[in-house]
C-alpha cells in the first residue's frame, strides 16, 4: 500500500469510515454539544440549518482555493467556539508543502487554468487571515492596469497602500525554473496547518448513505474507500478536465443527483497561453496587467489579458473565435493570429521574442450556481 493510501486509512479510520463494509460514522460519538452552520435551503419543509455536533466530520471535495479557504475559515471558527471538528480535504492532484519542493519526485505537475492575478481585494483577504505569501511564490508586483478599448486606453493605478500580485497556481509551464512554488500548494498547506487532513485522492462519487448523510466515495490506488460525513462541501471547480461540459463532469453530476434543484454556474470556454519572453518580459508589460477588449474581423475576441510573471507572460483570451476553436490545431491558429494583431504587437518591444510554451482551453465561470445547498437524502432522517 502506498504512503498516501496508508495516510487515508489512518485518517478515515479515525473518522469512523470503513473500507467496503460501511457503518455509520456517528457510532460511539456520545452526546456532545452541538453547533450550527446557518445555511439557506431552498425547501421550506426542511430545516434551514445544518447542525454540526462537536466531533463532526466535514469532507471537502477539492483542495483548490475554495476548498482550502473554506477549511481554514471553518477550523478557525470552530476553534474560536472551542468546538472540535474533523475536516478532511480530498485533493486528487496537489499536495501540501510542495511550494517548498521537498521531494521533486512527488511534486504535482499540472495546471490550474488561471491567469494567476491576485487582486488587491484577495490580497486583503489573505492579510486578514494572517496569511503571508512567501516571496518565491510572488511572480510579479503589479503597479497598474491598462485597459485597451477600441477607442481609448484607460490606465488604472493600484491604489497606494494596496497590493496586487501575480502567482502561478501550479507547476506549469514546465520550463519555469521555479515551477514548484505555487499559490494553491501554499494555501493547502495553510489549511493543513489550521488542522485539516489532506488526502491526495480522487473523489469518484458522493451519494446519500442509509442514514441520509453524504457518503463520499474516493479512489485510493486500485481500492475504493468510503467516508460518511456530517457535511460534504463541493469545491472541485468546473474543470474536472479542461473545458469538460457540465453533463460529462462526474462531480457536478453527483451534486445534481444529491440536490435536484441545483443548477451549475454558466460556463464559457477561455484560452490560456503561457508565453516565454526572451530575453526578458518587456518593460511595458513588467508590473502592469494589460486588458485588450477587441481582436479583429477574423480573430473575434471580447476580452484578453496579459499577466506578467518572472520570464513569462500569461495570456487569456475569451471570445467567439475561442468558442469556435474545436481542437488543438484550431486553438493554435487563434493563438497565432492573436499574437500577430497589430495592437498586441505594439505592447511588445521589437527586441523581445515570445514563445508559446503551453496552451489550454478550460471552462471559465461566468455566472452563479443556483440552489447550492441541500440537507439529508431522506426527508426526516437525521
Ligand atoms: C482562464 C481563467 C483565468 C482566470 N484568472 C483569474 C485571475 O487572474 N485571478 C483570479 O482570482 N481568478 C481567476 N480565475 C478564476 C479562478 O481560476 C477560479 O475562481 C478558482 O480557480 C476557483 O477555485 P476553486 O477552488 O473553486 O476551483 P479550482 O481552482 O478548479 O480547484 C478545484 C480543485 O479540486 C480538485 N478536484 C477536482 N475534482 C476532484 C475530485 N473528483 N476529487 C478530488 N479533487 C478534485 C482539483 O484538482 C483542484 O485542485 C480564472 C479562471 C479562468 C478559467
Amino acid at each position: 500500500m502506498g504512503s498516501e493510501a496508508w495516510k487515508l486509512e489512518n485518517c478515515l479510520r479515525n473518522c469512523g469510515a470503513e473500507r467496503k463494509s460501511h457503518k455509520s460514522a456517528r457510532a460511539g460519538r456520545g452526546q456532545q454539544p452541538k453547533w450550527e452552520i446557518p445555511i439557506k435551503i431552498n425547501d421550506s419543509t426542511r430545516q434551514g440549518r445544518i447542525e454540526l455536533k462537536a466531533g463532526a466530520t466535514v469532507a471537502v471535495i477539492g483542495g483548490g482555493p475554495a476548498g482550502a479557504f473554506f477549511a481554514i475559515h471553518l477550523l478557525r471558527m470552530a476553534r474560536e467556539l472551542k468546538k472540535d471538528l474533523k475536516v478532511i480535504i480530498f485533493e486528487r492532484r496537489r499536495s501540501t508543502g510542495f511550494h517548498t519542493a521537498p521531494c521533486l519526485a512527488e511534486v504535482w505537475k499540472g495546471c490550474n487554468y488561471c491567469a494567476g492575478g491576485i487582486s488587491p481585494r484577495l490580497n486583503d483577504v489573505l492579510k486578514g487571515l494572517g496569511l503571508k505569501l512567501p516571496e518565491e511564490i510572488i511572480q510579479s508586483r503589479i503597479h497598474s492596469i491598462s485597459i485597451q478599448g477600441s477607442w481609448k486606453i484607460i490606465e488604472l493605478e493600484v491604489p497606494a497602500g494596496r497590493e496586487m500580485l501575480t502567482v502561478y497556481r501550479g507547476s506549469r509551464p514546465a520550463r519555469r525554473f521555479d515551477r514548484y512554488h505555487n499559490f494553491d500548494s501554499f494555501l493547502l498547506e495553510e489549511a493543513r496547518k489550521a488542522g485539516a487532513d489532506v488526502i491526495n485522492d480522487e473523489v469518484v462519487d458522493v451519494q446519500y448513505a442509509e442514514s441520509g448523510k453524504p457518503l463520499v466515495h474516493c479512489r485510493v490506488g486500485e481500492a475504493e474507500t468510503r467516508l460518511e460525513a456530517d457535511l460534504a462541501v463541493f469545491a472541485a471547480g468546473v474543470n474536472e478536465r479542461a473545458g469538460i461540459p457540465v453533463d460529462r463532469s462526474r462531480i457536478l453530476q453527483s451534486l445534481q443527483r444529491l440536490i435536484p434543484g441545483f443548477v451549475p454556474p454558466r460556463l464559457r470556454r477561455a484560452m490560456i497561453i503561457e508565453l516565454e519572453a526572451k530575453p526578458s518580459v518587456p518593460g511595458n508589460l513588467a508590473g502592469r496587467i494589460h486588458f485588450v477588449e477587441y481582436g479583429s474581423k477574423t480573430v473575434r475576441l471580447e476580452m484578453c489579458s496579459l499577466v506578467p510573471k518572472r520570464g513569462f507572460v500569461t495570456a487569456v483570451l475569451v471570445g467567439a473565435s475561442v468558442d469556435a476553436a474545436a481542437n488543438p490545431a484550431e486553438r493554435q491558429e487563434v493563438m497565432r493570429r492573436f499574437l500577430e494583431l497589430p495592437h498586441v504587437r505594439k505592447l511588445v518591444s521589437p527586441g523581445t521574442q515570445f514563445s508559446p510554451t503551453c496552451v489550454c482551453s478550460p471552462n471559465m465561470v461566468v455566472g452563479s450556481a443556483r440552489n447550492p445547498f441541500g440537507a439529508y437524502g431522506r426527508r426526516g432522517s437525521k
